[in-house]
């Protein structure tokens, strides 16, 4: 019979589909993307710094499932903590984090987390584990969350005490812990059948977790569908229910915003949406020469450098176009080298380069002021400078976010990666880095793991031309906008 792990638990709340591909017909649910390899990574480093929190516990290694299983039983009464102890119970199974002896004989169960509060699904999660220790006899005093505090700043070397927050969630857990066995038995009652469950597609399919079986199961929608109703939220899922599976098909009397309206009149006509006035409007606050910018940053769990946080954006990359007014352009970059904290050559570099006056273009002002403002908190030397460059920026995403254009293939999207090619010939398809995760992940693989110089030297290239490409579109999106204004004679 199947076993019921943890992880096969946590799927079935969330789908029992899910939890039946998982069973029954695991070829079909796809790897790990790199993005979601890379938080797995994550948990398990720092999985293993928690251990340090708990000096003199044991490691039981979990290479080998038996294994694992019969040296925990060996150590339960060696009265030291236990990190990753197997306990199996019923054809449930459960791996725990930390599981430490207490002096009456009882235990707690100290769930490691990296991310940074705690999450409904953890409580679920240490439920389970509750639920297959108490199944052989074991007592569970306390049940806790060790997770990530974002609050702590590295100053030196790492301050375990200061960078984990335990929080006590007994309550919740034996809350959560009531129906279990029913719960239980419904999952294996899915997993024995030999149909698969019928569950429509919904929320639950991103949340809590990003189901990999998507393909497999959204495929049979239309490409502009209702979930890509702009903002669409509770909206798209209605008219889901209803059936209602294609943008172009939105009845007239269905409420929308007039962002939606004009998204659903361009499916239904398949024209572009155009707003010459305002387009105008917005370009006339430009001021050349124009200077487009754009940041990449990667964010590590444990901080790295002295001055940081937990989870911080650390810019690493800039790519800069100085656009003049008659048309000619300059291209600068920035790309940090080597392990050191990359801000200061950074702040040094994007100073030199920015001038001191004409428009900073960039698209999604929020995330390039956040940089801007945390560089200005963490560095104050250069805070006024700081304050000057916020007062020039220019957001290019606003004509695309008030609709001011749009074209039915951005799919009601106002991302620079669905404009750049909705307007213009150009397109990030092909490129080997395509989007701002990928960037900041290959750059920590380049950084800081062991990878040959021929590797490093390409990932490095590839770096170059994604961030180049991000700054260079905003200088045609400009120029194509100029010749919209420029037809519309307005
Ligand atoms: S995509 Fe959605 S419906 Fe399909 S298995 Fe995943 S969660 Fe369930």
């Amino acid at each position: 019979m199947a076993l019921l792990t943890k992880s096969k638990y946590l799927a079935g709340l969330q789908c029992p589909k899910l939890l039946w591909f998982l069973i029954n017909d695991k070829e079909k649910v796809p790897e790990p993307l790199r993005e979601a390899q890379y938080r797995m990574d994550v948990g398990t480093e720092v999985g293993v710094l928690a251990t340090k929190l708990f000096p003199g516990g044991i490691s039981i290694p979990t290479n080998d499932f038996k294994g694992n299983l019969n040296i925990t039983k060996e150590n339960l009464s060696k009265n030291v903590p236990l990190f990753e102890a197997g306990i199996m119970a019923n054809n449930c199974f459960s791996r725990i984090d930390i599981l430490k002896p207490n002096s009456d004989g009882s235990f707690d169960i100290i769930e490691v987390k990296s991310g940074t509060r705690v999450k409904d699904e953890n409580i679920h999660d240490v439920s389970f584990q509750r639920y297959c220790c108490e199944m052989v006899g074991l007592e569970i005093a306390r049940c806790s969350l060790c997770f990530i505090n974002n609050q702590y700043v590295r100053e030196g070397e790492l301050n375990i005490n200061e960078l984990f927050t335990i929080q006590d969630i007994t309550a919740e857990v034996v809350q959560a812990q009531q129906d279990i066995q029913e719960r239980i038995d419904e999952f294996f009652n899915i997993i024995k059948s030999p149909n698969l469950p019928s569950v429509s597609i919904g929320g639950h399919c991103s949340s809590p977790y990003s189901c990999n079986l998507m393909d497999e199961c959204w495929g049979f929608l239309p490409k502009n569908n209702v979930f890509t109703l702009y903002n669409g939220g509770k909206k798209s899922t209605e008219l889901f229910s209803k059936e209602i599976h294609s943008i172009a098909d939105i009845p007239d009397g269905f409420k929308l915003t007039n962002n939606q309206e004009i998204q659903r009149k361009c499916e239904q006509t398949g024209e572009v949406h155009i707003q010459p006035f305002e387009i105008k409007q917005f370009l006339d606050t430009l001021i050349y020469p124009l200077y487009h910018l754009d940041f990449e940053t990667f964010s590590p769990a444990i901080p790295k450098y002295d001055n940081s946080r937990p989870y911080q954006k650390i810019p690493f990359q800039f790519s800069l176009h100085i656009e003049q007014e008659d048309g000619s352009t300059e291209h600068i970059s920035f790309l940090a080298e080597g392990k050191e904290d990359p801000r200061p050559a950074f702040l040094v570099k994007l100073k030199e380069v920015l001038g001191t006056q004409g428009s900073v273009v960039v698209y999604n002002q929020v995330f390039e002021k956040w940089v801007l403002n945390t560089l200005a908190r963490d560095f104050p030397e250069y805070k006024g400078w700081v304050n000057q460059i916020l007062l020039r920026i220019v957001d290019l995403l606003i004509p695309f976010r008030s609709f001011n254009y749009y074209h039915p293939s951005q799919q009601g999207s106002a991302s620079l990666k669905r404009v750049l090619p909705a307007l213009t010939e150009e397109s990030y398809e092909g490129m080997e880095i395509a989007d701002g995760g990928d960037a900041s992940l290959r750059y920590e693989e380049i950084t800081f793991c062991d990878v040959t110089e021929e590797e490093r030297a390409k990932v490095r290239g590839n770096l170059e031309k994604y961030c180049e490409l991000d700054t260079w579109a905003e200088v045609i999106i400009i120029r194509n906008l100029k010749e919209i204004v420029g037809n519309s004679n307005i």
